[in-house]
């Protein structure tokens, strides 16, 4: 099978110490105690690349189970739960709430801008009478990148948990999960951190934990029950086989991260130096305010089919770039820049694959997308 360059914002390309890693020979992780040791000192790295002391958990799944793991693990029938909604997956978390019988109430915001913080304080001023809130820190169809770090502040000052999906944006974006009241912060594997899909990351507060003992009724959840894992470490049990070869993949990906000291401002300036070129070229941003520096969302020319056009890009230029779904499919066109694939190399030759192919396809750049591009470095 040919694989084409995967540019798209998520999964991203995975670098060969990570595949290597992948291939060692594994020991039995539930009965050999030196892995117990292995994965708490992974999780231990994940929480200094994100600034917490909290707990840290490495689940087996995609970062799907994260968000639910969340839900399920904080709902009871009746709990009242705010969603701030600005894209896709903001919404999406009130179908997890409804499945654990919890009461949704939507905060909703403009879809092509980050959540307005004032119009979210005067919406708490009248109703704040909620036990958690989500929120989604990139909402990745979009592109929008929300404030988590006073969107959680406030809410943390209103005595509500908070539950923050930056699955498309940890590694890429700063997060510092302490300083912003962070309770529960889900992230995945196959996004900036740039190992393959499967697993997920959550970050635990004292408070979330305490918020599960103190329920009334058992999480209606055994894979999804966050608790089940707090004392895995003193206990010496996971409560299933963990997935070793996913996890010694990870590491090598999470120490990756440590030792790229400018991993966040390298994401920024690809992220600028694409959306200037973009637009140079006469093409549109979806979002007018809020981007993210791990993928650039841009609108769909007049008569071109993102399907044609994506497709032409893979059996020319061997990229694959992503379109949208939901309400955004057919109408945008997203080029992920995350993780491995924050770099200007690839990049470039995405816009140059990008340019060749709009023009095949009859729309004409008012500037070599790529040489814009590359002034800027
Ligand atoms: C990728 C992603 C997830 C995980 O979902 P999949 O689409 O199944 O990979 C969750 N939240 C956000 C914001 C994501 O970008």
């Amino acid at each position: 099978m040919n694989v084409p360059h995967i540019m798209t914002p998520g999964p991203t390309e995975v670098r060969e110490n990570v595949r290597l890693a992948r291939s060692i020979r594994c020991t039995n992780p539930d009965l050999d105690f030196k892995f117990y040791d292995f994965y708490k000192e992974t999780c231990e790295k994940i929480g200094v690349l994100l600034n917490t002391k909290n707990q840290v958990r490495i689940l087996s799944g995609e970062g799907i189970l994260g968000l639910e793991a969340a839900c399920a693990s904080l709902t009871e029938k009746g709990d009242r739960v705010l969603v701030i909604d600005n894209g896709i997956f903001g919404e999406g978390f009130g179908d997890f709430i409804r499945i654990y019988n919890g009461e949704v109430v939507t905060f909703k915001g403009s879809r092509k801008r980050k959540i307005d913080i004032e119009e979210l304080k005067s919406f708490l001023e009248v109703d704040s009478n909620f036990k958690y809130a989500t929120v989604v820190h990139c909402d990745t169809p979009s592109g929008v990148l929300n404030d988590i770090s006073s969107i959680c502040r406030l809410l943390n000052q209103k005595g509500i948990l908070t539950v923050v999906d930056s699955v498309a944006a940890m590694g890429g974006e700063e997060v510092r999960v302490d300083d912003w009241k962070i309770d529960i912060l889900i992230g995945g594997s196959q996004k900036c951190i740039s190992a393959p899909p499967g697993l997920t990351i959550v970050s635990i507060s004292d408070d979330a934990f305490s918020s599960m003992k103190n329920r009334k009724s058992e999480i209606a959840s055994f894979y999804c029950n966050l608790l089940v894992w707090e004392k895995y470490y003193e206990d010496k049990w996971f409560p299933y086989t963990p997935p070793i070869s996913d996890i010694t993949g990870l590491r090598k990906a999470i120490d990756n991260m440590i030792e790229d000291e400018n991993i966040l401002l390298r994401h920024s300036k690809i992220a600028e130096a694409t959306r200037n070129a973009v637009r140079e070229a006469g093409l549109e941003l979806y979002i007018n305010e809020g981007y993210s520096s791990t993928v650039t969302v841009i609108k769909v020319p007049e008569g071109i089919n993102d399907s044609e056009l994506r497709e032409y890009m893979i059996e020319n230029y061997n990229i694959m770039i992503a379109g949208s779904f939901g309400y955004l499919e057919g109408k945008v066109i997203r080029i992920g820049h995350m993780g491995e694939n924050a770099r200007m190399d690839n990049v470039s030759y995405v816009l140059f694959a990008l340019q060749k192919s709009l023009e095949h396809f009859g729309f004409k750049c008012q500037c070599d997308m790529y040489s814009c591009f590359l002034r800027e470095f």
